[in-house]
C-alpha cells in the first residue's frame, strides 16, 4: 500500500514516523515545504528503498521563500519526485498569488526538461488556476492532486491531462471531499494521509493509516476492501511505469 503525500520531516517524532514507514513498507511519498529542506530530508530516510523524498516548494511560503528557487534548480535533476507544490487562494494567502504563480510556473518549467517527474500538488481555493498552470506546461510529468476538491468538470479536465488524485481518510471525512472523491474515475485514485497536519479524531495519522480510507473507497465503490486495494495496488503500478 502507499502514503502519496506525506511530510515525514515535520512530525514531531521523527522516529515513530520511521518506525511506521519500516514496519508497513508502504511505498511513501515524502514531500517538502522548502528546496532548503530537501537534503535533511532525504538522510532522514536514507535507506528506505520505498521511501522517495519529493523536492518541494509548499505555495504557502512561496512568498517568504522564493529566493529558494536557484536552490530548486541545483537539486531539480536529483529526484523524480517534486512536491509540495501548487497554489493556494485561501485567506491570508490569496493576496500572494502572484509570487505563488510565478514559483509554480517556473517550477513546472524546470520540470518541462526532464518529463517524466510526478508531482505532488496543493490546490486549496485554487483548483481553476492549478489546472489551468498544468495546461500551460503538459510535459511537467505526472501530476497527483492531493486533497483536491475541485468541481465534476474540473475533475475531468485534471484526468484529461493525464493526473491522479491522492485521497486520505480526512478528505473521506467531509462530505465535500467525499462527494468530489465520488467523481474521480477509479483507476486515478492514491491514497495518501496528509500527516502529521490532517487529523482523524484530532490524532495526527502514520503513513500506514492512509489506509483508513479504503473503508469510505469501499462504500462509494460499492464494493469489497479487497477490490480497492487491487485498484490502488495497480494504479500506483501504472503511475511508476
Ligand atoms: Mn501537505
Amino acid at each position: 500500500m502507499m502514503d502519496m503525500h506525506c511530510h515525514v520531516d515535520l512530525y514531531p517524532d521523527k522516529d515513530a514516523v520511521l518506525a511506521d514507514i519500516q514496519k508497513s513498507n508502504f511505498y511513501v511519498l515524502s514531500v517538502t515545504t522548502v528546496p532548503s529542506a530537501w537534503n535533511g530530508t532525504v538522510s532522514l530516510t536514507q535507506g528506505i528503498e520505498r521511501c522517495k523524498t519529493a523536492l518541494g516548494l509548499h505555495p504557502q511560503l512561496a512568498h517568504l521563500r522564493k529566493n529558494e528557487l536557484s536552490l530548486f534548480d541545483k537539486l531539480v535533476g536529483e529526484t523524480r519526485y517534486i512536491g509540495e507544490i501548487g497554489l493556494d487562494g485561501s485567506k491570508g494567502f490569496s493576496e500572494h498569488m502572484s509570487d505563488q504563480t510565478t514559483v509554480l510556473k517556473h517550477i513546472l518549467e524546470r520540470c518541462e526538461d526532464f518529463g517524466d517527474k510526478v508531482l505532488s500538488l496543493h490546490s486549496l481555493n485554487a483548483t481553476g488556476q492549478v489546472i489551468d498552470l498544468l495546461k500551460h506546461f503538459p510535459k511537467a510529468g505526472t501530476p497527483i492532486l492531493h486533497w483536491f476538491l475541485g468541481t465534476k468538470k474540473q475533475v475531468h479536465e485534471a484526468c484529461d491531462l493525464g493526473a491522479y488524485f491522492s485521497i486520505g481518510p480526512a478528505m473521506l471525512r467531509s462530505q465535500r471531499g467525499s462527494k468530489v472523491s465520488s467523481w474521480i474515475p477509479r483507476d486515478r485514485v492514491l491514497l495518501e494521509t496528509d500527516g502529521p497536519f490532517a487529523k482523524i479524531d484530532r490524532k495526527m495519522l502514520f503513513p500506514s493509516q492512509s489506509t483508513f480510507a479504503i473503508e469510505g473507497l469501499a462504500n462509494l465503490w460499492v464494493v469489497h476492501r479487497s477490490s480497492v486495494e487491487q485498484q490502488l495496488h495497480l494504479n500506483l503500478k501504472k503511475l511508476l511505469s
